[in-house]
């Protein structure tokens, strides 16, 4: 790795734990972690790192990613440097580095009287994890504010994406590129006040809601899609009593909970028994814990409801 990365003109440690860069807390090393200053050494690492065969991964804060035990035997980009983390206001439109603090965007916004962010109060990212995922939820997701890309792509080439070509699904979007490096967002003109205190109460919504405070990645699971009329005939006699929560879909936590798993636990990982969709970290937990967690949860819910759960957390590798 030293052999690969030594003449790259670029600021990089070999053997990094990863854990302590994720919202989990757990997880083993990065054969090395990079953190490019310009387009250029990103380019030119990608480049290095597909001649060699490295797979290379980029990480955002870790708020949606869970590092297995054995980490990864790759490259993982930090995009932390003030090149790819700054703003610039331009009338109604941001341009932001995909590094950049989501809730610091947010706050910076509603402050310039630029209105479309609120909705992703409280959610903990950078920029670029946050489009990549399309983050959101009950208020709204950061898609749609989204007017064009700049992105990098394996081999290094940058180029961008239009509005027009983008999709922003349900925690999903239609971006293969490798990396994000710079967002565009269309807004909308409005009275800081109020923005300022539509994000407070956003957070709050969320703070009250979900256990921040805990190690996890927030949901575990995408809320999966209700069958249609149809299907309703042939559904589990269980899955029948659970109502449809929003825009088509069940809620995954309340078929967590229905399904009997809300405390359940495995060392030091456990399904919180505050929000049925998270699971949450304590002291001593590994990854291995949070998987076979993850893969109880999803056996009982298949078996209980018929319904096989999505992952919406990343795991690598
Ligand atoms: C307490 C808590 C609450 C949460 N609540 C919500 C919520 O309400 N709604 C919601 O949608 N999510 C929520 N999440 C999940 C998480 O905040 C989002 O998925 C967020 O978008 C992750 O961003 P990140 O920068 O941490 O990405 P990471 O977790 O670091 O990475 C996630 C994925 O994005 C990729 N990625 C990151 N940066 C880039 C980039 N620049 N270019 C290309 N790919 C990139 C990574 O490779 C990885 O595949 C919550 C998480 C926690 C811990």
């Amino acid at each position: 790795m030293e052999k690969l990365l030594a003449d790259l003109n670029l600021r990089y440690e070999l053997n990094v734990p990863l854990g302590p860069l994720t919202w989990y807390g757990v997880g083993g090393p990065a054969a090395a972690l990079a953190h490019p200053s310009s387009i250029q050494q990103l380019s030119s690492l990608l480049v290095r790192c597909r001649e060699a065969g490295k797979e290379v991964y980029i990480l955002g804060q870790g708020a949606n990613l869970l590092v297995s035990d054995r980490g990864v035997d790759g490259v993982v980009v930090k995009l932390d440097d003030p090149n790819f983390s700054g703003m610039e206001k331009q009338n109604q439109k941001i341009v932001a580095g995909a590094g950049m603090d989501l809730a610091r965007l947010v706050l910076q916004a509603a402050k310039a009287g630029l209105a479309g962010l609120e909705c992703v109060a409280g959610i903990p990212a950078s920029l670029g994890g946050a489009v990549r995922m399309n983050a959101g939820g009950a208020f709204g997701d950061i898609g749609r504010s989204v007017k064009r890309l700049q992105v990098m792509d394996a081999s290094g080439q940058v180029y961008y994406r239009q509005r027009d070509d983008l999709m922003f699904g349900y925690r999903s979007t239609n971006i293969v590129a490798k990396c994000i490096l710079q967002v565009e967002m269309d807004l909308t003109p409005d009275d800081p006040e109020e923005l300022i205190k539509r994000v407070k109460e956003i957070f709050l919504y969320k703070k009250n809601s979900q256990p921040l405070a805990d190690h996890s990645a927030g949901c575990a699971y995408k809320n999966p899609d209700a069958p249609g009329e149809d299907e309703m005939a042939n559904l589990p006699r269980a899955l029948l009593r659970v109502p449809v929560a929003r825009e088509g879909r069940y809620s995954a936590g309340m078929l967590i909970d229905r399904a009997g798993l809300k405390g359940y636990r495995v060392g030091g990982a456990e399904v919180s028994p505050q929000h049925a969709n998270f699971i949450v970290c304590y002291p001593g937990c590994t990854a291995t814990n949070v998987l076979e967690v993850m893969t109880h949860v999803e056996q009982v819910v298949l078996d209980t409801f018929g319904i096989r759960l999505q992952r919406e957390v990343v795991v690598w590798p």
